[in-house]
């Protein structure tokens, strides 16, 4: 069946105060690492209420550990890992397959003294929605649905068989989406609804996420100590050390096909140290845990093996012991997503209808869960939706009129690749 585009958007007008009202529910789940399964419970429950076959499942990390894109998973209780998968399917499908996939997990709010307002509790201020995972991504994730809701209401259905995925370790893993993939789900395409702007990303940067363990020769600080001796001045070498590391490979990404165009695309992160027991004492050990991104065409293994050296040659300098180095999350690669595909045809033709201006392809200098389908299963995947603004901070925030147009853009697409027949 055929259903006229102005007549989805109006359908999606028409639902978007309850959109907006099923998203603050949705964002007021507190569904940092290791809390996501209440949320992905309510979740479950949205997608059976709508007729949907709903597979919940815990990540099983013996069935991920050896397939490529997997990383390693330290400090995490993968039994309470729930992840979703919520099925629509047809006898005799008309159309193409579809993958829709947002990831609920949230990062952390951090000092909550720069919080201007609980992060939980979301709030619309002057058109936007604020709140900690409103724009990362649970806008996307309400666009699915009710890009399927207002078909729906036209009494339309997908033609062919659509997966509604609800994944978590988005943040820090990708371990999440993996696991999907492991249980086979497949699709001819697969579409990311992440706060991109209108803007579809060509290409992305991997990371890597890593531990060093640093040890110092402790003592009464009355003997004194050098850096080397003080496990947490010697922290501040290592980075200095890594930011060096950094400087010199985006002096080399200048020449990167996708990245050079970029200022310093290349970001080092020191995110998190802790160390030392007492102040009369010099300390014994700090932990320092950083992330540092990976250019496509970069290998993984290359860009560890650099890390180590760095870490070698500064506890040399310090003459130190040198730290132990653990790789704790993200061992993403870097991708860039091949132009010319259908899918993206389809979603410039629709981008541009509703917004007025041709689609913007672009080069995110972060990681997202789009390379897991596209570079390791081959299923032409894009990453695209609504404009969000403080993403990772505690002014994150959602455009609701932009969403409004996300959801729309998506429920013609639902209708441009799958088809759609009568419910
Ligand atoms: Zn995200």
């Amino acid at each position: 069946m055929q259903i006229q585009p102005g007549a989805i958007d109006e359908a999606v007008a028409q639902r978007f105060g309850a959109q907006v009202e099923w998203l603050i529910a949705l964002a007021g789940f507190k569904s940092t690492r290791g809390n996501e399964g209440p949320c992905q419970e309510w979740l479950a429950a949205e997608f059976a209420a709508r007729g949907w076959a709903v597979d919940k499942f815990t990540i099983d990390i013996d069935s991920i550990s050896h397939l490529p894109g997997f990383s390693p998973v330290v400090d995490a209780d993968y039994t309470k890992a729930v992840q979703l998968v919520a099925t629509h399917d047809v006898a005799e499908p008309a159309g193409k397959s579809l993958i829709l996939q947002g990831h609920i997990d949230v990062v952390p709010t951090g000092a909550p003294e720069l919080w201007a307002r609980d992060p939980f509790t979301p709030t619309v201020i002057d058109g936007f929605l604020h709140g900690r995972g409103t724009a990362d991504m649970k806008a996307g994730v309400s666009a699915m649905v009710f890009a399927l809701d207002a078909l729906r209401s036209l009494g339309a259905v997908p033609a062919s068989r659509i997966h509604i995925e609800s994944v978590s370790e988005e943040e820090c893993t990708g371990n999440g989406a993996l696991s999907t993939l492991a249980r086979g789900y497949r699709a001819d395409a697969a579409f990311i609804p992440e706060s991109m702007g209108h803007r579809l990303i060509r290409a992305e940067l991997g990371s890597i996420w890593f531990r060093l363990r640093i040890l110092g020769r402790p003592g009464h600080i009355l003997a004194g100590s050098s850096d080397g001796g003080h496990a947490i001045l010697a922290a501040t070498r290592y980075i200095e050390a890594l930011a060096a590391l950094t400087a010199t490979i985006n002096a080399e990404a200048r020449s990167h096909p996708w990245f050079g165009p970029i200022t310093n695309p290349v970001k080092f992160n020191p995110g998190k140290i802790r160390g030392g027991d007492w102040l009369g004492s010099v300390p014994s050990w700090c932990e320092l845990e950083c992330r540092l991104s990976v250019l496509p065409g970069h290998k993984l293994e290359d860009v560890r093996d650099r890390v180590s050296q760095a870490i070698r040659d500064c506890a040399e300098a310090l003459d130190a012991d040198v730290p132990t180095i653990a790789w704790i999350g993200f061992q993403a690669d870097g991708h860039v997503f091949q132009p010319g595909t259908e899918a993206e045809a389809l979603l410039a033709q629709i981008h541009e209808a509703v917004m007025g201006a041709p689609l913007d392809p672009f080069v995110m200098t972060a990681t997202s869960d789009t390379r897991l389908y596209d570079l390791y299963y081959g299923i032409p995947t894009l990453c695209y939706g609504g404009h969000g603004t403080g993403l990772h901070a505690p002014s994150e925030a959602v455009d609701l009129h932009s969403l409004e147009k996300t959801t729309a853009i998506i429920a013609r697409f639902i209708a441009g690749w799958c088809g759609l027949k009568s419910v």
